[in-house]
């Protein structure tokens, strides 16, 4: 084995440092003047401009485009906690809905569930079931499946609809008077937002005749009120 040893050519000859010695320049640089005046003139223009331009592109992101392009985007208000669940085959397929034409209310059927807990039982591999959004108790909103995306929730009409689930604390199935103040509001951002009219608004009882939301198919007058505050919201 060959083992190299470096080589010694290094010169000892210092090299002298090749640079001038600053000090003989008197004459000050001259620069060219520049026309600072003429372009802050139009600064307070570009700034207006540009504020048009980033408000423009904001309300267009936010509002515009087809129905489709704004479920892809899936923009839900601040008071909506998006907990997306996993794609499991069952409860959250990841099948595009072909658009959306009404949203489905249902009630979870367990009583004094949370939130929380029926999304984490969407969340499972077993679970079939699911929802776009779980309204709780204290009317606190959990989004579990992309706007865009089926839920199963509405038996032959996940392809083209919406669903909120809401907790309740009884057999009854009554809802707290925070979570429907939540629904009224959800459903009718909901029915906004997908440029549906306010009347776009179905029990699941609607689709299949289930007792579902209890409630509302037991007492028609609650429902009729519902869809009333909707309307006026
Ligand atoms: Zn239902």
């Amino acid at each position: 084995m060959a083992t190299a040893t470096p080589e010694k050519t290094e010169k000892k000859t210092a090299s002298p440092t090749r640079r001038p010695t600053a000090g003989k320049r008197t004459a000050p640089r001259r620069r060219p003047p520049r026309r600072r005046q003429s372009y802050s003139r139009y600064l307070p223009v570009l700034i207006a401009v540009l504020a048009v331009v980033v408000l423009l592109g904001i309300v267009v992101n936010l509002n515009g485009g087809s129905q489709m392009d704004k479920l892809a985007r899936d923009r839900t208000p601040y008071w909506v906690d998006k907990q997306i669940i996993e794609i499991n085959g069952t409860g959250r397929r990841g099948e595009k809905l072909n658009g959306v034409t009404d949203i489905v209310i249902h009630y979870v059927g367990n009583p004094g569930t949370t939130a929380q807990q029926n999304h984490d039982f969407y969340d499972q591999p077993e679970t079939t079931v699911s929802s776009h959004f779980v309204i709780g108790l204290e009317g606190e909103v959990i989004q579990c499946i992309p706007m865009d995306e089926k839920s199963s929730a509405s038996n032959d009409r996940n392809g083209d609809t919406l669903s909120i689930e809401v907790c309740h604390p009884d057999a009854t199935g009554q809802f707290t008077e925070a979570s429907y103040e939540t629904l009224v509001k959800l459903t009718a951002w909901l029915c906004d937002y997908c440029d549906l009219g306010r009347d776009k608004v179905i029990r699941h009882y609607d689709i299949t005749g289930k007792a579902c939301p209890l409630y509302f198919v037991e007492n028609e007058e609650a429902w009729a009120q519902f869809l009333s505050d909707v309307q006026s919201y």
